[in-house]
C-alpha cells in the first residue's frame, strides 16, 4: 500500500475509500445513462416501463452498497488483510487478471447460492428491477453487498496468501468491476455484432445476457462473461437470436419473450 495511505488516520482513510467508491459510482452511472440515451432509439433491450419509484429504490440500494464497501475495504486496509508487494507492471497485470478471473468464479457461486430457496430473500432487492437501469447494478440488500465484499476483500486476501498483490492492480480491478457492473445494467445493447459470437462472450457478455436474468430469473448467473454459465450449464440457448433482434432495432416487448435456439 502506498506510504501516503498508510500514514492516514482511520477517518481520512475511510473518506478516501468512500471517495473512490462514490466517485466510481457517479462516473459509471453517468456513463450508463449516456449510453442509454445515445442508443434508446436504435438498440433498446426491453421496451417496457420501469416500476413506479424504481430510480429512488435503486438509489437507496446504491447508498447501502457504497457504505458497506467503504466500511469493509477501510477495515481490511487498516488491518492489513491483503498482503501487498512492491509495485511493478507485471505484478499489477497479474493482480488485475487474477481478480478478473477469480471474481467471475466467485460471483457465479455466490449468485447461484442466492437463488437457493434458503437465502433467496437476500437477493430479492436486486431482482425488484425486472427491467434494468445503470443504477440496478449496485441496487441490493446489505446482506448481498456483504457477499460482494467476499469478492472485493476475501478473494484478494486468498490470492495474497500465495504471492503479494499489487495495490494499484487491485484498485484498477475494483474500478473496472464497478464500472462494468453499472454500465452493464443499461437497458440498451451497445455490443457490436463482431463481439457477440459464442467465442467472444467467453470474455465479455453482450448486455442482453444479464438483462434476461432479470427478466427470467433462473439462469445466466455469470458476472461479465458467459464463461461460468457455459461451464456450469446455466446458459439459455436463445439469447443470440434475441441479441440479433435487439441489434437490428427491435426491442423486446415482453419479459417472457423467447428466441430461436
Ligand atoms: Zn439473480
Ligand atoms: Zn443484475
Amino acid at each position: 500500500m502506498p506510504p501516503e495511505l498508510i500514514a492516514l488516520s482511520f477517518s481520512r482513510l475511510a473518506l478516501t475509500v468512500f471517495a473512490f467508491f462514490a466517485g466510481m459510482t457517479v462516473v459509471s452511472v453517468a456513463m450508463g445513462f449516456a449510453v442509454e440515451r445515445a442508443l434508446a432509439g436504435s438498440r433498446k433491450i426491453f421496451d417496457l416501463p420501469l416500476f413506479e419509484g424504481q430510480y429512488r429504490f435503486e438509489l437507496l440500494g446504491n447508498a447501502v452498497f457504497v457504505v458497506i464497501a467503504t466500511v469493509t475495504v477501510t477495515l481490511a486496509l487498516r488491518a492489513g488483510v491483503v498482503r501487498f508487494g512492491p509495485s511493478s507492471t507485471l505484478r499489477g497485470a497479474l493482480t488485475f487478471y487474477a481478480m478478473l478471473l477469480g471474481f467471475q468464479v466467485y460471483y457465479w457461486f455466490l449468485h447461484r447460492a442466492m437463488h437457493h430457496r434458503a437465502i433467496v430473500r437476500v437477493h430479492r432487492w436486486h431482482h425488484r428491477s425486472q427491467v434494468t437501469t445503470p443504477l440496478t447494478g449496485q441496487s441490493m440488500s446489505a446482506f448481498e453487498a456483504l457477499g460482494w465484499m467476499g469478492g472485493y476483500v476475501g478473494l484478494p486476501w486468498l490470492f495474497s496468501l500465495v504471492t503479494p498483490l499489487s495495490f494499484w492492480g487491485l484498485v484498477a480491478y475494483l474500478a473496472f468491476n464497478v464500472f462494468g457492473n453499472m454500465v452493464g445494467h443499461s437497458n440498451v445493447e451497445p455490443t457490436a455484432r463482431v463481439a457477440s459470437s459464442r467465442g467472444a462472450t467467453l470474455f465479455a457478455n453482450v448486455f442482453l445476457f444479464h438483462s434476461l436474468h432479470h427478466a427470467r430469473w433462473n439462469g445466466h448467473y455469470s458476472f461479465q462473461a458467459a464463461l461460468m454459465d457455459r461451464i456450469m450449464g446455466t446458459e439459455w440457448d436463445d439469447w443470440h437470436s434475441l441479441y440479433e433482434k435487439v441489434a437490428s432495432g427491435h426491442p423486446l416487448t415482453s419479459l417472457k419473450e423467447r428466441g430461436a435456439p
